[in-house]
């Protein structure tokens, strides 16, 4: 193999071979500047005097198991035309870094299926040095994400700790990408996505949220023509909720053991969809032997079942005189937990018959939300909020997806 076969793989232009030699178990590769034409890189003169030299190292592709160092003296020159004293950048690497191009490239590639920890480990460097290899190739690619064209957006909170300490994202439906993260949950953690909205003059269309008050102040506030769609998959969980309440109620108030029994044994049955029901298991069996037995828990369990059917109806006039009537059905149930989430549905009539105008949800952000999980296992998270941001907005892409 020629010696420039060699340093190509090394990833080494410009530069000439010295001598390699074995270090500390690793390889010290020194070269030396070829000896072209020197120009300025401030002015691009030529009118220049060689100054010496500085002594440089940086990191390069490894060979076999044997990490790699690249030593070079690189020339210092003095620029007449501009008076400065520079020192002539190297081809294989940024000036500010410690690495070649070529080892930034490796380190992308290996991220792709390897932790960040495995990565450090498998090319000798610190854990520092990959996340911020990678730190800055996400921030070059997604911290700024364009928001001209944003039409369809979810807004949607997750807890990145049990219980607390919450994320607020912004999704763009149409391309599934996360185009915002904001600390924290509520008005408070928008406001500069209002603003960035703003400055890209976006036109959006509407916008799916839970049916907390918050976001949908902040919504109307700042996107007065947008329509607000009160997303039906978080509508469907307040009811599950709803429904666990009711099954915990009935818990304490139960007159005897067997009842406590059922009651506890239906506990994730309820929640299940009729089709998920497993027959191997007789789950519907006891789900309905568990309904017997409990008339108002059966009452709810059938209305939550129904209210689904609210997102399947041929004509949003049609969705509107069925969500009434379900309205009026639950209020006459005489169940209380029903009864209050029949007027909140009340309350937000409008908007969640804006899903017939504009069929969106967060849905598709609940997929997304299983992804975060990943890189939420790994503590750099937390310890650097800006680098979790942007692998979050970054999921979308295939590269980032698995490895935290
Ligand atoms: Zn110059």
């Amino acid at each position: 193999m020629s010696t420039s076969v060699f340093y190509r793989a090394l990833g080494i232009r410009g530069y000439k071979h010295q001598s390699i030699q074995e270090q500390d178990g690793g390889l010290v590769v020194r070269v030396r500047h070829d000896g072209g034409e020197l120009t300025c890189p401030h002015c691009g003169g030529a009118n220049i005097v060689r100054r010496g030299t500085v002594p440089r190292s940086w990191s390069t592709v490894p060979i076999g198991r044997k990490p790699v160092t690249v030593f070079a003296e690189v020339p210092r020159m003095e620029c007449r035309d501009c008076q400065t004293q520079p020192v002539v950048p190297v081809p294989f690497a940024d000036s500010r870094r410690s690495y070649t191009r070529s080892f930034e490239r490796l380190v992308l590639e290996l991220r792709e299926s390897m932790t960040l920890k495995d990565v450090a480990r498998y090319l000798c460097v610190s854990d520092w040095l990959v996340k911020d290899i990678e730190k800055r190739w996400l921030g070059k690619h997604f911290a700024k994400p364009r928001l001209k064209d944003l039409r369809h957006i979810a807004i949607d909170e997750i807890a990145t700790k049990k219980g607390y300490k919450y994320l607020t994202i912004v999704m763009d439906l149409e391309a599934g990408a996360v185009v915002f993260v904001g600390a924290g949950k509520g008005a408070d953690a928008l406001k500069p996505f209002w603003r960035s909205l703003k400055a890209a003059r976006a036109h959006v269309e509407a916008v799916a949220i839970d049916m907390s008050a918050a976001y949908y102040t902040a919504v109307c506030d700042n996107l007065p023509d947008a329509t607000v769609v009160f997303d039906w998959f978080h509508v469907v969980k307040l009811l599950n909720d709803k429904l666990s309440e009711l099954r915990r109620q009935l818990f304490r108030e139960a007159i005897d053991q067997l009842h406590k029994d059922v009651l506890k044994g239906m506990r994730w049955l309820l929640l299940k969809r009729p089709e998920n029901l497993d027959e191997t298991r007789n789950e519907s069996q006891r789900l309905q032997e568990a309904l017997d037995l409990n008339e108002s828990l059966a009452t709810a369990y059938y209305l939550k079942e129904d209210l689904r059917l609210l997102w399947e109806e041929p004509t949003k006039q049609a969705a509107g005189l069925f969500l009434d009537d379900w309205i009026r059905q639950a209020d006459a149930s005489g169940i209380r937990v029903l009864q209050t989430f029949a007027k909140t549905l009340a309350r937000h009539r409008a908007g969640l018959l804006a899903w017939y105008d504009h069929p969106i949800s967060t849905g598709p952000r609940e997929g997304t939300n299983n992804k975060i999980k990943t890189p939420k296992r790994q503590a750099y998270g937390f310890r650097d909020p800006e680098y979790f941001a942007l692998k979050i907005k970054a999921l979308h892409h295939a590269r980032f997806e698995l490895v935290g």
